[in-house]
């Protein structure tokens, strides 16, 4: 390029649709979300598993099932150039959990707690609540049968809507019941929808014979009312998984823990069998499914390992995170730092660098206010910050031996007052600003 020639702007290049960046603003409400996570799953003996985010197209398409949202069109699937392999980006995780656990033979030391957090994909229509790319923690209990493991993974939940602050998620559960008890079910469901042929939609009339319970899932307005007057699975199940939804629902009562029967609820994976169960929750005015999970004992089998059984819940972390922003607005706001260290400029670097120092080795978050400026702006980042204290480090107190604080975040009943401040000689910084951060708290 000549001298003379002028610069042209690069093309700018934005993220994949759907797909969304998590910015420093939304790190402090992440962590936080992470943390009562691990916090919870700790409490309950869940151990972490992380599997790889892209698997084989074919273990999707076998445990997930071919006639689903999922696999008809949400997958992100392609050939590997290099080999020809089929791939795809997982669109959940219990898939490959069961994958690693089979691999790894992990069952041969009985059964397993564990538990996954990470990227999901799904090409779906981006909407709120709704991405691509989106983020799911999981917990998965394989290898035990009661309806014990159903009412723990549903406590586990409860618990960490609390360790949240997470208010009016309300429980639904259903029993699906065993397969040939589906089965009865499913043939009374086609020959209900038959005889009501005029009334189903498209989508409903290409299910009707491949996958008639997903009719029951319809978001359609229209079909409602038809939907409500279908036979009831409930009215089809033998004695053994009447038991086993009356002993979850009593362990749930024991523990005071609210839950509603909703009959309609069937979830849109294939493998699952018993206890199905959703957490609900408004966003927006609008309910929206936080969380789904329940019992899948065919699955491990049906993926080639020894038959076990198992039972399991994932929830849309994007989706818990709206809700806590609509919640409670200050939670969306932590603070970057406990102490912003304001300062003079060249004169001053060497102290202010070497305070900054001593008192990050006293475990505090510092920011050193780098790039100059007047004090008066120095401050306003360091407001913004939202850190306790500033030290501000002047020519003439550094000449004197001397540094001074001041307060950002007055106790309510000083907040009238103008904000306070004192001096501290420099060999006593680190000591007085410890004794300031716990008299805060
Ligand atoms: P929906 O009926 O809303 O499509 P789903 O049945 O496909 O949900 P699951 O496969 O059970 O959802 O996934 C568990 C949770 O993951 C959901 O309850 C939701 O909170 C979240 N989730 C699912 N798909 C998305 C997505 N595309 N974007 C954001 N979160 C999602
Ligand atoms: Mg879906």
């Amino acid at each position: 390029m000549s001298a003379a020639e002028p610069r042209r702007a690069a093309e700018r290049l934005n993220g994949v649709r759907g797909m969304n960046d998590v910015l420093p603003a939304d790190e402090a409400l992440w962590q936080r979300f992470e943390d009562a996570v691990a916090d919870a799953m700790r409490a309950y003996g869940y151990r972490r598993i992380r599997t790889p985010i892209v698997e084989h197209t074919r273990l999707f398409v076998r445990s997930i099932g071919e006639v689903t949202d999922i696999v008809e069109k949400e997958m992100y699937s392609f050939v590997d150039a290099l080999n020809g392999e089929n791939l795809t980006l997982r669109p959940e995780n219990t898939a490959g959990v069961v994958r690693a656990t089979i691999e790894h033979n992990l069952l041969y030391d009985g059964p397993q707690r564990l538990w996954y957090a990470g990227p999901m994909f799904r090409h779906e229509r981006p909407q709120k609540g709704r991405y691509r790319q989106f983020h799911q923690v999981g917990a998965e209990a394989l290898g035990f049968a009661g309806p014990d493991a159903d009412a723990e993974v549903i406590l586990l939940c409860q618990r960490l809507w609390d360790e949240l602050g997470l208010v009016d998620a309300r429980l639904e559960i259903n029993s699906l019941g065993q397969s040939d008890e589906r089965r009865a079910h499913r043939e009374a469901l086609i020959a209900y929808f038959e005889a009501n042929a005029d009334r189903l939609d498209a989508d409903a009339t290409r299910r009707l014979h491949t996958n008639p319970l997903r009719i029951l899932d319809t978001k359609n307005p229209a079909m409602q009312s038809l939907v409500e007057a279908a036979p009831r699975l409930s009215e089809f199940l033998g004695d053994e998984s009447r038991a086993h939804f009356e002993r979850l629902q009593a362990l749930l009562r024991a523990q005071n823990l609210p839950y509603r029967i909703n009959p309609r609820l069937v979830r849109g994976l294939d493998y699952y069998n018993l206890t199905v169960f959703e957490w609900v929750a408004e966003v927006g005015g609008a309910p929206l499914t936080i969380c789904g999970g329940g019992r899948y004992d065919p699955l491990i089998a049906m993926l080639g390992g020894k038959d076990a059984p198992a039972c399991g819940f994932a929830l849309g972390v994007e989706r818990v995170l709206a809700l806590l922003r609509e919640q409670d607005e200050s939670a969306a706001h932590g603070a970057q730092c406990d102490v912003y260290v304001v300062h003079h400029g060249d004169a001053t670097l060497e102290a202010a660098f070497g305070a900054a120092e001593r008192l990050r080795d006293a475990g505090l978050d510092v920011i050193l206010h780098c790039g100059g400026g007047s004090f008066k702006s120095q401050f306003r980042k360091a407001d913004a910050s939202g850190a306790q204290l500033a030290l501000i480090l002047g020519v003439d107190e550094l000449a004197r031996g001397e540094a001074a604080l001041k307060w950002l975040r007055s106790a309510s009943s000083e907040a009238a007052s103008a904000p306070r401040q004192e001096s501290v000689t420099l060999d006593r910084i680190v000591e007085r600003v410890l004794e300031a951060m716990t008299d805060e708290d």
